[in-house]
């Protein structure tokens, strides 16, 4: 997997493209004037990995939001701004860390201008973020429907646009909901223009479907090298969006974070509940930062094999367990009952 070369920007703290990791970013869903509704939703996804928060500012009124987000988090915060240019003028005056304009529904070249140049004053980067929904009328009317095609061109033209002011902390998206339509749109755009790109599958759907949805077209775009900022764009718990995102990232290769569970999917050979021990294992880890290989095997067939192979595996047989550490078994006949927290303490052991 060869990673594509961009140029590479920063918001707030956080570096974006060029060598910088692939970025874990979500959306929040609290409503923007429920101020500490929203600040504990923020705190909840920074806990999870999130690395970038965008939230949405619908009325100029929202922002005043802002001032208070940026004494109480350091997550950098983009706004997301549709219609009202007006908002994103407010926005950056207040020093939102970026801003994400779908030109589509600015639909106004000189409005988008005079965002550039007070994003150019304030220093803001600016995502612009194309929407195949939301395609501006200009191009739809030359190209009757939308595509791949007319999502690069609306993209090539705003990203023009902000060059000729002088102003290119850039970074781009190009959506759809359709995956065959998205990683279209992406391969043209990353043959013609070097700016980072945020990648992710629009309106991806619930938490099941969603996240197999964004899986494949993420994971198609990343191994194409296209990507230096994701979300996983699902209708729930944003925390499963970075849940997922780091899954999607660790699975890849491409960042090491959290316990990797290799789990058999049980048979008439298991001779104990390992779903449920699974499922109450996987929430007990929730919160481990550290990337560590963890094996439950319900049987003797592939179990000491594959616990053999990770960090630490746990292989049953019957009702007793046998625990591996790097390789070496170093605990047998553990009982079914104290299994799981022998499990954790060695987990805890390796990763104090
Ligand atoms: S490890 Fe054993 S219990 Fe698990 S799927 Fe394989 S044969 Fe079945």
């Amino acid at each position: 997997m060869n990673r594509r070369k961009t140029k590479k920007i920063k918001i707030g703290n956080v570096f974006i493209g060029g060598d910088s990791p692939i970025v874990v970013q979500s959306m929040l869903k609290t409503k923007p004037d429920d101020l500490q509704e929203t600040l504990n939703q923020i705190r909840a996804l920074k806990n999870a990995g999130c690395e970038l928060i965008r939230m949405a500012l619908p009325e100029i009124d929202t922002c005043k939001i802002i001032p208070f987000l940026k004494k109480e988090t350091d997550i950098p915060i983009i706004g997301d701004v549709h219609f009202n240019h007006n908002i994103a003028l407010k926005a950056m005056e207040l020093g939102i860390d970026a801003i994400r304009i779908n030109p589509g529904t600015i639909n106004n070249t000189r409005k988008v201008k005079e965002i550039a140049h007070i994003a150019k004053e304030t220093k803001t980067p600016i995502r612009i973020g194309i929407n195949i929904g939301s395609i501006e009328k200009r191009i739809l009317g030359k190209h009757h429907k939308p595509g791949a095609h007319t999502m690069v061109e609306s993209a090539l033209y705003y990203t023009k646009l902000f060059e000729d002011i002088g102003w290119t902390e850039l970074k781009v998206s190009l959506k759809a909901s359709d995956i065959y339509q998205t990683i279209e749109a992406y391969r043209k755009f990353s043959k013609l223009s070097d700016y980072p790109l945020h990648i992710g599958i629009t309106e991806a759907g619930p938490i099941f479907s969603g996240v197999i949805k964004s899986s494949i077209g993420i994971g198609i775009l990343l191994h194409l090298g296209i990507g230096d900022t994701i979300r996983v764009s699902l209708t729930g718990n944003p925390i499963y969006e970075v849940v997922a995102a780091y899954h999607i990232l660790r699975d890849m290769g491409l960042r090491k974070r959290g316990i990797n569970i290799i789990s058999c999917p049980t048979c008439g050979r298991c001779k104990t509940n390992l779903m449920e021990f699974v499922e109450e294992f996987e929430k007990d880890m929730a919160n481990i930062d550290k990337y560590l290989n963890v094996a439950i095997m319900g049987c003797e067939v592939n179990g000491p094999g594959e616990a053999k192979e990770a960090d630490i595996g746990i292989a049953f047989s019957a009702n007793k367990a046998v625990l591996f550490s790097k390789g070496t078994i170093i605990r047998t006949g553990i009982p079914r009952e104290m299994a799981k927290d022998v499990l954790k303490e060695e987990i805890y052991n390796m990763t104090a």
